[in-house]
């Protein structure tokens, strides 16, 4: 990177309108007082530079979306064309565009099993969204209009539209609205043994399974899972879950949607996290990484038989559901040509091979301190938690801030990763840019380790 640096006064500028007029979303309400931390202004391979010229290595891919990395002028070169022959294209009723149409072949080559219908939305929350919507609708045409119930994950995240928070299982999200929407259900993640029928587990009522028996099949719609937990805290499904899942929904006539916004794209050393168990969902929600964050784009990826039953059953009537951006030309365009990256560099490839390093460098954080545990990930996609005794497998107090110090350390080092804190735990995810090789990835393990020291001497 090796643009200008701001003036300092110029800086100041920045963050005092920033204070005054832009309300931060997924924010520390009070420091909207203080106004920005950080004015990010460049952006190079697994890079990030701020207002004062200083550069720091992006862990967490900034937010596990930025997956070939920044300043690839191919992004830019593909959006430009695209909005110089067609800035945008509605794609309502039978209007079509060339990016949507060759975007959706794409997908179709990538996504496993019959997964090769697409729904597009301008991110994951309103894919998950439309996920539902579709889910309930598609048994509404079934004669089942009963069945709209949701199951998801305690601690998951789908997203943050009204729909969504319903979905989602972090308390706190749930804390800004007065009620949460009807008809969602949370279940305890990875409870292997109780979705394959175990009813002597002292859990089996809080598993997926409890819960359908106890709510009724024929009144659940859909359940909604991330193929592997990301934001509740990097939680990878034991070996054999997602197929017991799948065999449930099979049994009682329910969809099973997993949410890969996260895990699509090579996040987890395969095209999609689903690809590491040998399942297929009826459907796959999906966004950050289509586009590796370039521009805004999501979108629901659902069976063709699917699809043709609800063909087959609307009659002559209307889908009246769709985004003034669905599909949007731009998007699809950058979206083409970041999966052409993905493949070319064979950044999968590089994910699986890293994956190792991921593994050693976690292990070596939770052997060498303290207060370090539980570190578990898959591909370019970690978490280590930070216990106050780990033995007890006691939490900190939050006035402790375990979390947000080390992370506030590794900024210090240049290396940025994020806090995540819900539910009183501290959590640490690691998720760079997939570009990254594996000198730099020890790097973030170096500094990772030096900032957690750093806590360790406050305690
Ligand atoms: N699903 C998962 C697994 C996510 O991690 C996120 C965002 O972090 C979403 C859905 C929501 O996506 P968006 O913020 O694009 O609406």
């Amino acid at each position: 990177i090796n643009n200008t640096v701001l003036e300092s006064v110029d800086i100041e500028r920045l963050k005092e309108i920033d204070r005054k007029h832009f309300f931060h979303p997924t924010s520390l309400v009070k420091q909207h007082k203080e106004g920005p931390s950080m004015i990010f202004t460049e952006g190079n391979g697994i890079y990030v530079k701020d207002a004062y010229g200083k550069e720091y290595i992006d862990g967490v891919s900034t937010l596990w979306n930025v997956n070939v990395g920044y300043g690839r002028e191919e992004l830019a070169e593909a959006a430009k064309q695209q909005m110089t022959k067609l800035a945008y294209g509605s794609s309502f009723y039978n209007f079509s565009h060339e990016p949507v149409i060759h975007l959706s072949e794409k997908l179709a080559s990538l996504t496993p099993g019959d997964l090769n219908v697409f729904f597009y939305t301008s991110g994951g929350s309103e894919a998950n969204d439309s996920a539902i919507k579709l889910a309930r609708h598609y048994y509404k045409l079934k004669g089942k209009p009963e069945k709209t119930k949701v199951i998801s994950f305690q601690g998951g995240y789908h997203g943050i539209t009204i729909g969504t928070t319903g979905a989602t299982g972090i308390q706190e999200y749930k804390d800004m609205t007065t009620s949460n929407p009807p008809n969602f259900f949370h279940a305890k993640p990875h409870l292997l043994n109780c979705e394959k029928g175990d009813k002597t587990d002292p859990d089996y009522s809080e598993s997926i399974r409890g819960i359908i028996e106890r709510e009724g099949a024929d009144t659940v719609a859909a359940v909604i899972l991330e193929t592997v937990v990301g934001v509740g805290g990097v939680l990878v499904p034991p070996e054999g879950y997602l197929k017991a899942v799948r065999e449930l929904c099979d049994k009682h006539d329910i969809l099973m949607i997993t949410d890969e916004v996260i895990c699509g794209f090579g996040r987890t050393g395969t095209m999609f996290g689903v690809e590491n168990w040998d399942v297929v969902p009826d459907m796959m929600s999906l966004a950050k990484g289509i586009t590796s964050g370039y521009i805004q784009l999501g979108a629901v990826a659902f069976k063709e038989s699917i699809r043709d039953e609800i063909i087959d059953l609307s009659g002559d009537n209307f889908f009246f559901h769709g985004f003034t951006y669905s599909g949007h030309p731009t998007a699809c365009a950058v979206a083409l040509k970041n999966i052409e990256i993905i493949e070319n560099e064979e950044l999968v490839g590089n994910t699986k091979r890293l994956e190792s390093v991921m593994m050693k460098g976690l292990k070596y954080l939770e052997e060498n301190h303290k207060v370090t545990a539980r570190s578990r990930g898959i591909g370019l996609m970690g978490g280590i938690e930070l216990l106050a005794d780990r033995d007890l497998g006691k939490e900190f107090d939050s006035s402790a801030n375990a979390a947000v110090t080390v992370v506030d350390e590794c900024i210090k080092r240049n290396v940025i990763l994020r806090a995540l804190t819900f539910g009183g735990k501290n959590i640490v995810p690691l998720a760079p840019p997939l570009i990254i090789n594996e000198q730099q990835l020890e790097t973030i393990f170096e500094v990772l380790s030096e900032s957690i020291t750093a806590f360790e001497k406050t305690l």
